[in-house]
């Protein structure tokens, strides 16, 4: 039996050249940067190259980069921080389809004193640039809106919504933990005051992520401490973690070119392999703009959860709705914010391709699914859509 793994937006492998940038920060170099003496401080320099491998991916200058523990804490740390250096009745402008680590942060914060506003979005998961803009009220409003959704890979026109927010004078951060390493960035091009990443959705270890602070962004530290990362974030530098996230930036921008292109179509063949011989399947999201990795269908009258079992059970692993959901049967946000029809919701399937996967891959997913699907629809309790 093949192993398919297509499920990379929740997390992925980590390269063997990340693995081998990492080691000899566990066996050799492993004294604390912070450290007067030579053993652990010649290890500052490591992580100042780590630092500018991740700011060179975005067109960052290496001093607005700090190292975090993950995506959630770069987006904790982006919007708290950003509601704390101006006051606790901010305004902040979120969308409704933001991963947990920004809807939980916000709505954690609108019940502390700040206003928010969720903005809505259309069946194609994109949002209303005006609505936007008659939302928007200078440097008391603090703007969080993703790049690209994690569930549909829908990517929103960042370039537009920060030349909105800018003109307005509001503060803009955006989750790009899902277009880092699979889309051109280029913070220089696009004026966003913070950027969200995470190391394991590129192929660095679960556990570490960075935060793009523009200079000059007023912004308070979440977690306090020692002087670590500028003052920015206090606490023992996760070294060899660090040293990978800069191995797998540089490994990201050394292939993205040719692997979009690549990877778009292995996916738009799997896309026209599934609708073509799968009944009553609908893409989720705007099909234009997109990431080139990800695929979101909804297999109406199926459970979505009955699909990931029987691929499982065939050695390929997809994902029900987000990653950070899947576990629990409530149905994806982001699917209902789009007005994607209750039985459509329940059989959405998220296929998700890296680096690794193949064509043999793609073969193996589209030799399997159709019977999965047909076995499914004859056992399927549901009827007629009502939707
Ligand atoms: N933001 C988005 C869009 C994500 O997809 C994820 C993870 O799935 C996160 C944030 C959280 O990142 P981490 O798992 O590194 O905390």
């Amino acid at each position: 039996m093949r192993n398919v793994y297509l499920d990379n937006n929740a997390t992925t492998m980590v390269a063997p050249e990340v693995i081998e940038a990492m080691n000899p920060f566990f066996e050799e170099f492993w004294g604390n940067p912070s450290s007067m003496h030579t053993f652990g401080g010649q290890i500052k320099k490591h992580i100042e190259h780590a630092r500018q491998q991740v700011a060179s991916l975005i067109g960052a200058d290496p001093t607005e980069i700090v190292f975090t523990g993950c995506g959630t804490e770069s987006d904790n740390m982006a919007v708290r921080g950003a509601v704390e250096a101006r006051g606790e009745h901010s305004h902040i402008v979120s969308t409704r389809v933001e991963h947990p680590a920004v809807l939980a942060v916000c709505r954690h914060l609108a019940n502390h004193g700040c206003t928010l506003t969720e903005l809505a979005v259309d069946s194609q998961g994109q949002l209303d640039l005006d609505e936007l803009g008659g939302n928007l009220d200078g440097d008391a409003t603090i703007v969080s809106i993703m790049w690209a959704n994690n569930e549909t890979g829908v990517i929103f026109p960042i370039d537009e919504i920060a030349r909105i927010v800018k003109q307005n004078g509001c503060i803009l951060h955006t989750d790009a933990v899902q277009a880092v390493g699979k889309i051109p960035i280029d913070v220089r091009k696009t004026p966003v005051d913070m950027l969200s990443l995470s190391g394991h959705k590129l192929h660095a270890p679960k556990g570490v992520g960075a935060l793009y602070i523009r200079k000059g962004t007023r912004l308070n530290p979440l977690l306090l401490g020692g002087h670590q990362e500028g003052g920015k974030r206090a606490g023992t530098e996760n070294v060899p973690y660090i040293i990978g996230l800069g191995r797998a930036c540089q490994l990201a921008a050394e292939c993205m070119e040719e692997e979009t292109v690549r990877l778009k179509a292995l996916r738009d063949r799997l896309e026209a392999g599934i609708l073509e011989t799968c009944p009553n399947v609908t893409v989720n999201g705007d099909r234009k703009h997109r990431l080139p990795n990800t695929l979101s269908v909804g297999f109406k009258h199926i459970e979505g959860e009955s699909i990931l079992l029987m691929m499982d059970d065939l050695g390929m692993a997809a994902s029900s709705g987000s990653a950070c959901t899947s576990g629990s049967l409530e149905p994806s946000h982001v699917l209902r914010a789009m007005g994607v029809p209750f039985t459509s919701v329940h059989g959405s399937i998220r296929f998700s391709l890296s680096r690794y996967n193949t064509d043999e891959d793609i073969d193996y997913v589209l030799q399997h699914i159709p019977r999965i699907v047909e076995r499914l629809l004859e056992i399927s309790p549901f009827g007629e859509d009502p939707a």
